[in-house]
């Protein structure tokens, strides 16, 4: 297959590229770089089978030759980088959606769109099945980043109704590993950041709030059987292992030795912060035949690897 990948420049999407490509694909990865980092991709330089192209998908994309698969991960994913983004956050999950979507139908090739467990915003329904609606507030700061993904949903089935387009829809839970920016804001780096540098893990909140982490091995694997598959419908890739924050929070202290402890910082924590989040995987078991494999402290330790050296 030739595929394209928008976003490839990512934490995500730089590990798809790899996979891709090891299954013997050939890649063109589409970045504008507001953040990701060609240093995600530069092992791939001089791949004859890898391309990259500094685009910004919300204007008109151009490819020449054909195409089998476009995946569209392009978008701002941190809490952090949609509040700072959070115009550039609704537009390609609008406009860069529809010119993924108009490519995709132009060459004939199979949609698969990175979708959320944030389109579930602070869930009423516990863990969230694939048929649970959501509780959004539409005008919250977490709004354009949940209600991008909400809209980005409606027009994939639409141009799959409409156009009969072969698409798939993921919607991906809190996913960790080597890749994500020190910076970025979340949960995983800023705890793994504070614990290499002594400093006492910072709980937003009173650290009651849940969430299920899973590695990015396990989402890649997810994603790569969704796409040959041939299931429309939205389908939940996460680990169900629910921790609350501060649970974590001494995970993390226990596996890099931190004896710091943690901190209380209830006005660090956005408004609209989900409390409660874990996945429901009936449907990827029975359909895709997929289950995580990886354990948290497992996939932390090689996490926790990587980060020493950019700390
Ligand atoms: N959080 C925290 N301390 C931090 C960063 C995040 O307690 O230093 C909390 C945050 O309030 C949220 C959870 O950890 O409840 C996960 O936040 P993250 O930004 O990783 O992503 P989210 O799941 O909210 O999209």
């Amino acid at each position: 297959m030739r595929v394209l990948i928008t976003g490839g420049a990512g934490f995500l999407g730089s590990h798809l590229c790899d996979r891709f490509l090891g299954e013997g694909h050939s890649v063109i990865a589409m970045d504008n770089l507001i953040t990701g980092n060609t240093r995600n991709i530069a092992h791939l330089a001089g791949n004859p089978n890898f391309l990259f192209i500094k685009h910004d998908v919300t204007n008109y994309i151009y490819i020449s030759g054909a195409l089998d698969a476009v995946l569209h991960f392009a978008s701002p994913a941190s809490p952090i980088d949609y509040l700072k983004f959070p115009i550039p956050t609704l537009k390609v999950g609008a406009l860069g959606t529809h010119n993924a979507l108009g490519l995709a139908l132009g060459k004939g090739a199979k949609f698969l769109l990175a979708s959320t467990s944030e389109i579930y915003g602070d869930p009423l329904e516990h863990p969230q099945k694939e048929t649970y609606v959501g509780n959004v507030d539409t005008i919250g700061p977490r709004g354009v980043y949940d209600e991008a993904k909400r809209f980005a949903e409606a027009l994939t089935m639409a141009y799959h109704r409409a156009h009969g387009l072969d698409t798939r829809i993921v919607r991906i839970f809190n996913t960790y590993g080597p890749r994500m920016r020190l910076d970025d804001g979340r949960v995983v780096p800023n705890f793994i950041g504070q614990a290499l540098r002594g400093e006492p893990l910072t709980l937003y909140g009173d650290g009651k709030q849940t969430r299920s982490f899973q590695f990015y091995e396990d989402l890649i694997d997810g994603v790569y059987r969704l796409l040959m598959s041939d299931y429309h419908e939205p389908v939940n890739i996460g680990n169900p292992v629910e921790h609350t924050i501060r649970e974590f929070a001494n995970i993390v202290n226990e596996i890099t030795g931190n004896p710091a402890g943690t901190v209380v910082v209830p006005e660090a924590r956005i408004q609209g912060d989900p409390q409660t989040r874990q996945p429901d995987i009936t449907r990827a078991r029975a359909i895709l035949g997929w289950e995580p494999r990886f354990e948290l402290r497992d996939g932390l330790r090689q996490t926790i690897e990587y980060f020493k050296e950019v700390v």
